[in-house]
């Protein structure tokens, strides 16, 4: 079985939509589940009209914006005429409207964020699997709310792999005989059939969900790149295309902020020996990239660039120096307000720490800690990690750049610098 997963720019238009259908119908040779996202930024137009809801204003141009967007799709598919899918349409839009008009505070924004954003995900397949069986490609339309299942972690729930590969086994295999099976990715419930979401972008994760659970000889993931790039095109010239990449590459590359791939979609498909494509659905023919065990020599070297970083120092004011209860301090209130530290660096008499820009929390960290240093600051910074760098890539990307930190290992160099 293959598991195909097809993200929000693969089905923004009926154009794209068609697109979609076509390759998927291109590979009927072999047991096929897909996964699909929300159409194109429909979860960010979910997002702007929860943030109305909360505030009490007006939301019905927001909610009416959805609306339109999918009903003109529908409408350029050729699918208005299908009397279950309005009525399928109609009766998630009722769902919708009463969600945000029982919606009261006191229920919690993440919560409330999952019974509603996910409508995005339902909306899209539900619309994918009309066009597919109008296409002649045998589709079974599956409730990923039925077999993902979660803890009560509302908008980052996590996965209760045991339960979640049963049902995932039971429902697929009953219908993949017939056709298609097509799900939706970014969405699952928990032990109350509550819906969950498993954090933004979390449809790729969902592709690994589904195909360790299916024990899949392959997952694709099918983007608007050509595959994996050892730099992000929108950022940098001259971006060369991997074929293939370890796990472990891969897996390294999403730590450091490569935005590419979900950052929770590698380790259960490399603990399974389950490859990851990555394929451009402007170009299905097209190789892309291959994730998985091997040995690559002289790879190239991978550029990852993250802006709007902080950083942040904290200085020992008499002239005794940084030590371990210094470090286990700051740590603590780190650990304590769930921040992520992106670098660090120490010197005799301050520690230094980068993290993405987050005033609020910077302040709770000032705050508890400003007895003991004298701590400085600096937001709208910009870091960027090379692995497997060589000096020319280095030379090149320092030039003209105020660089604040610098480090090196073996394999890794960053820098954090002002722009
Ligand atoms: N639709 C969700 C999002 O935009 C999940 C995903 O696309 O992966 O974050
Ligand atoms: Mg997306």
């Amino acid at each position: 079985m293959k598991v195909f997963k097809f993200g929000g720019a693969s089905v923004k238009d009926a154009y794209s939509v068609r697109n979609m259908s076509a390759i998927v119908k291109a590979h009927l040779d072999a047991p096929l589940l897909v996964l699909a996202s929300a159409m194109g930024k429909t979860t960010n137009a979910f997002e702007r009209l929860l943030a109305l809801t909360m505030e009490e204003k007006d939301h019905s141009s927001a909610l009416k914006e959805i609306e339109d967007y999918h009903l003109n799709i529908i409408a350029e598919l050729g699918l208005a005429s299908n009397e279950v899918l309005t009525s399928d349409i109609n009766n998630i839009f009722e769902q919708l409207k009463n969600a945000l008009n029982e919606f009261s505070s006191s229920m919690g924004y993440d919560y409330i964020y999952d019974q509603t954003v996910s409508l995005g995900e339902v909306l899209s397949t539900k619309i994918l699997s009309s066009f597919m069986n109008q296409e002649g490609i045998p589709t079974t339309w599956l409730d990923a709310r039925k077999v993902v299942k979660t803890d009560s972690l509302y908008r980052q729930a996590q996965v209760d792999w045991g339960a979640s590969q049963a049902m995932i086994k039971s429902q697929v295999n009953q219908y993949i005989e017939t056709g298609v099976v097509l799900s939706q990715g970014f969405i699952g419930s928990d032990s109350d059939f509550k819906t969950t979401t498993l954090g933004r972008e979390g449809s790729d994760f969902s592709a690994a969900i589904f195909g360790t659970s299916l024990g899949a000889d392959s997952v694709t993931i099918w983007k608007d790149v050509p595959g994996v790039l050892n730099a992000d095109p929108k950022k940098f010239d001259n971006t060369l295309l991997y074929e293939r990449l370890p796990y472990k590459e891969a897996a390294e590359m999403t730590y450091y902020g490569a935005s590419v791939i979900h950052p929770k979609t590698i380790k259960p498909l490399a603990q399974k020996n389950i490859p990851l494509h990555v394929k451009s659905f402007q170009a299905p023919s097209e190789n892309g990239t291959i994730i998985e065990e091997c040995i690559v020599p002289n790879l190239a070297p991978a550029i990852i660039h993250k802006d709007k970083q902080t950083v942040i120092s904290f200085k020992i004011s008499d002239f005794s120096f940084i030590n371990e209860h210094h470090i286990h301090l700051i740590f603590e209130h780190i650990k304590r307000l769930n921040l992520v530290i992106n670098l660090m660096q120490n010197s005799a008499t301050s520690f230094t720490i980068c993290l993405d820009d987050n005033p609020k929390k910077r302040e709770q960290l000032r705050t508890a800690l400003m007895e003991e240093f004298l701590i400085y600051y600096n937001e709208g910074l910009e870091i960027i990690t090379v692995k497997n760098y060589d000096q020319d890539t280095i030379t090149e990307l320092m030039e003209g750049k105020e660089i604040i930190i610098e480090q090196r290992s073996r394999n890794n160099f960053q820098m954090v610098y002002k722009n």
